[in-house]
């Protein structure tokens, strides 16, 4: 099934998304508020669309890759939407990191028009989303999944049914739950070596060999002791995340002391103007509180 995908939001992470479903053969067509954006699905074959009605009316899989809640209800529920124009049975796959109850609500909104609704956010990056080894973690109903493995198969590597609608969103708050602690303390190595007189590239690549090792300092220890902030994950879309992480904590009727120190670090990097830098760039907070 579902040769025929209607893609909306093609930006840092869509765009590349976009155009590896449109090499892997899928008829491809893309939405974007932000005309050039689709340029790189027309180089790779795919068709630019100037309403969410020609991307979505003849689709078997919709996807949606937009920041936050109020961009994916805007434009799955807001008029002239997908819900007024996909057609019933279509999949819609929302990619995007939102808030769990969102996902939720679109979901039951979907199935009143007999729509099959999947959360499935991703963890791995624009690197991730070129090289198609995203991590996919889906919430929804275990057909539905089923029907979209092949498409989970082109953008991903590590794929996973984790619950019911908003599990999927949930294990993403999680991730960056775990993702910001981990920068924070990262950052916070950096300048106790560096304060010390002490080589931080040497440092790191010992940590990053040891029981402290992870992807983040595999991957991004180099540029972060080089101060390369890039983006990458915006640190406004990970501030945002983080908003996610705390209501879903008083959701749950949980304490997050470490989620919510993080989250004041990512808000102060974002209030002393930073919100455009990478992630990594928590490293600069960071040093200003240490008045370097
Ligand atoms: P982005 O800002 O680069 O892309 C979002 C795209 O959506 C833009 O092209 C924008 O023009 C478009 N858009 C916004 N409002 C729209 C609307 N109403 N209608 C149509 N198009 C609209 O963001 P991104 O980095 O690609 O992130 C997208 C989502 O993926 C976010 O929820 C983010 O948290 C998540 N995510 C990002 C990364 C990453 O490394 N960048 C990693 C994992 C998850």
């Amino acid at each position: 099934m579902s040769n025929s995908i209607g893609f909306i939001g093609l930006g840092i992470m869509g765009g590349p998304m976009s155009v590896n479903l449109a090499a892997a053969g899928y008829d491809v067509a893309g939405y974007d508020v932000h005309r050039p954006a689709l340029a790189q699905l027309t180089a790779a074959g795919g068709r630019a669309c100037d309403r969410i009605a020609d991307a979505v009316a003849d689709a078997d899989v919709v996807i949606t890759m937009l920041p936050d809640s109020p961009q994916v209800e805007e434009v799955v529920l807001g008029e002239d939407g997908v819900l007024d124009n996909a057609k019933p049975g279509t999949l819609l796959i929302d990619m995007s990191t939102i808030r769990p109850e969102t996902s939720r609500r679109v979901a039951a909104l979907g199935s009143t028009r007999c729509l099959r609704v999947l959360d499935a956010p991703v963890s791995g990056g624009q690197q991730g989303a070129i090289d198609g080894t995203l991590s996919i973690m889906a919430g929804g109903e275990e057909k539905d999944f089923h029907a979209a493995s092949g498409i989970f198969e082109v953008l991903g590597k590590t794929v996973v049914h984790v619950g019911p609608h908003g599990a999927g969103q949930t294990v993403k708050a999680a991730n960056q739950l775990v993702v910001g602690g981990i920068y924070a303390l990262v950052a916070e190595a950096i300048v106790l070596l560096e304060a010390s007189g002490v080589d931080a590239g040497a440092g790191l690549e010992v940590l990053a060999g040891g029981l402290a090792g992870s992807r983040i300092l595999e991957l991004k220890r180099k540029s972060m002791v080089a101060r390369e902030f890039q983006p990458g994950f915006r640190i406004d879309l990970h501030h945002k995340d983080m908003g996610i992480v705390l209501a879903a904590a008083r959701e749950a009727e949980v304490a997050l002391p470490v989620g919510a120190l993080t989250a004041q670090l990512i808000g102060a990097a974002r209030a002393q103007g930073d919100g455009g830098l990478d992630h990594s760039g928590l490293l600069r907070v960071v040093e200003r509180l240490s008045g370097r």
